[in-house]
């Protein structure tokens, strides 16, 4: 009998074969039982003792985040640790295991649905969301006091797990990766969702778009996970393991050859050179670098460092973290794209500016520069961080969204500014990210007031298509190659070379080898894309001939 090959909506790169093992999101199920009065002080104790684990369990996750300079997770983690010191929840369990005589794991449950249900009520959203944390320490403590191992939150400890679920967030990307996931598959999502854009960062093969995913697979299931086709097959035989095996080897003997260009200049084969830059999400993406002999970072999508902070961290803080990308890149040049948090994250957007989102389009509502010129505090609380990263390397500035040369301009006097205020040196290159079809058709204006300007294409595509970009029912238009896409190009680099100023460009047609003879010709000065991607770009570079075309 042959097995289906089914098709995914979006993939990274690289193939996983391993077991599936499902993310049950939902509650643990546990004993309800009666105690007799002379139980209730060993209960009393084995509650403690749960909470204990729970504590050290949580104070290790803190400390390893931090040593990763993780952020994100980390500012939920510390919210846990609040949480798991309430008297409301720690004292008012005690009191109900003693005058209702019940086990520890009922009388927990009971008061994390009290807790819960008061939080239901509160107007605040932002604490209304906090609910769900609640549940979250609580079905910690229920794990310890079973003896379990976490089944929703972490890998079931093998070395070829497969993760399914609804939809993973970048950050869940990052963290399954570092526990060992060899694969994630995910029933949401389009082409370039950003949290396959982080996958293939990491090269971490996953697919997205995956409909009933869920319901087809069960725990324990063998599935060939190819993110290089966007197939997958559930349950293969045995000869299809074996014709991926020998894939798999040969892919590593591609991946060994390409290991040669990492040291190689990026040229075309008449020695025309266009720089491949790093697009990075997360600090400690930094270790595949030097690995690819990335020249500098094109992209540093800030936003990510901050999912999930209650407030966007220090300037101090901030100049920390970019520091250390230039220490990564042997002082540059590192591009820092200001935050681009808008209605496609709403959480972030709650957090970072303290309001409810309330558009009814968040693609076309408020993003990037237009959000942050309404909170000029938080924009400036970044711009101050990277100025003072700026004095110790190349760091570059690139705002996102822009539609008008106000927008830079803006951004500009703002940077002059503070470097004046705090006696700082005024060295920083200010870019203008070409992602909204207005800003190509005003890029002889715009060419006036940037320093560079670098091709954002996937929101390129998404608006000149009016295509979502993360919606598999529409990915053969967005992924079409639509003439219009070539002219945007044209049209923009026209425009830069009659100022004189540089073009990259930043969106996963940068990774395309398609595109790449294209790109070569029409004379872009880098290409900026995932670490993974880089040595292959290369090796396809070296192959072609400069033939200019504008
Ligand atoms: C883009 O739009 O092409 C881009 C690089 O930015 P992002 O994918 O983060 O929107
Ligand atoms: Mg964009």
């Amino acid at each position: 009998m042959n097995v289906p090959v089914l098709k995914a909506a979006g993939k990274s790169t690289g193939i996983a074969i391993g077991r599936i093992q499902k993310l049950t999101r939902g509650r643990i199920p546990i004993p309800e039982k009666n105690i007799r009065p002379d139980e209730v002080a060993d209960e009393v104790e084995r509650l403690k003792q749960g909470i204990r684990h729970s504590l050290d369990e949580l104070n290790l996750e803190c400390e390893q985040l931090e040593q990763l300079e993780i952020l994100d997770p980390l500012l939920i983690l510390e919210v846990h640790r609040m949480l798991l010191s309430d008297p409301e929840l720690t004292d008012k369990t005690i009191a109900s295991i003693e005058q209702n005589l019940i086990n520890a794991e009922w009388a927990l449950r009971q008061q994390i649905d009290r807790i819960k249900t008061i939080f239901a009520t509160i107007e605040d959203p932002y604490l209304r969301e906090r609910s769900d944390d609640i549940e979250q320490v609580g079905a910690r403590i229920i794990r310890h006091l079973q003896g379990h191992e976490p089944d929703h939150e972490r890998i079931a400890g093998t070395s070829d797990t497969i993760l399914i679920a609804d939809d993973f967030n970048p950050v869940d990307v990052v963290k399954f990766w570092r526990q060992g996931a060899v694969g994630l598959v995910a029933e949401q999502g389009g082409m370039n969702a950003h949290n396959i854009i982080v996958a293939r960062g990491i090269g971490l093969p996953m697919l997205v778009g995956v409909s009933d995913i869920l319901s087809r697979a069960r725990d324990g299931d063998i599935m060939i996970l190819d993110a290089e086709l966007g197939t997958w097959t559930l349950n293969p035989q045995a000869q299809d393991i074996r014709k991926y095996e020998l894939f798999c080897d040969a892919l590593h003997i591609v991946e060994q050859d390409l290991q040669a260009y990492a040291s190689r200049p990026s040229t075309s084969e008449d020695g025309h050179a266009m720089a491949l830059q790093a697009n990075l999400e997360f600090v400690d993406e930094i270790s595949m670098l030097q690995q690819v002999g990335a020249e500098g970072i094109g992209l540093f999508r800030s936003e990510f460092m901050f999912m999930n902070a209650r407030q966007l961290p220090d300037p101090a803080t901030q100049a920390r973290c970019y520091e250390r990308l230039l220490q990564a890149t042997d002082g540059g040049p590192v591009t820092v794209r200001l935050l681009d948090i808008g209605g496609d994250k709403p959480l972030l957007f709650r957090e970072i500016t303290g309001h409810e989102y309330t558009g009814a389009n968040p693609a076309l509502g408020l993003r990037g520069i237009r959000l942050l010129r309404q909170w000029p505090k938080i924009l400036q609380q970044q711009l101050n961080g990277i100025l003072l990263a700026s004095q110790s390397g190349m760091i570059q500035l690139l705002v996102p969204m822009v539609a008008s040369s106000e927008e830079i301009e803006l951004v500009r006097e703002m940077c002059e500014q503070i470097c004046r205020h705090q006696g700082l040196a005024f060295n920083i290159r200010i870019g203008t990210m070409i992602e909204v079809p207005a800003a190509v058709m005003i890029a002889d204006e715009l060419a006036k007031v940037s320093d560079f300007f670098s091709i954002g294409t996937n929101d390129l595509i998404q608006y000149t298509l009016a295509t979502d970009r993360s919606d598999e029912e529409t990915d053969h238009i967005y992924g079409s190659g639509h003439p219009a896409i070539l002219k945007m190009l044209e049209y923009t680099v026209r425009a830069a070379k009659r100022q004189g100023i540089p073009v990259t460009v930043c969106g996963e047609l940068a990774a395309d080898d398609n595109w790449t003879e294209t790109f070569l010709n029409l004379d872009i000065h880098a290409l900026s894309m995932s670490t993974h991607n880089i040595l292959p770009i290369r090796k396809h570079l070296a192959k072609l001939r400069y033939q200019p075309i504008l």
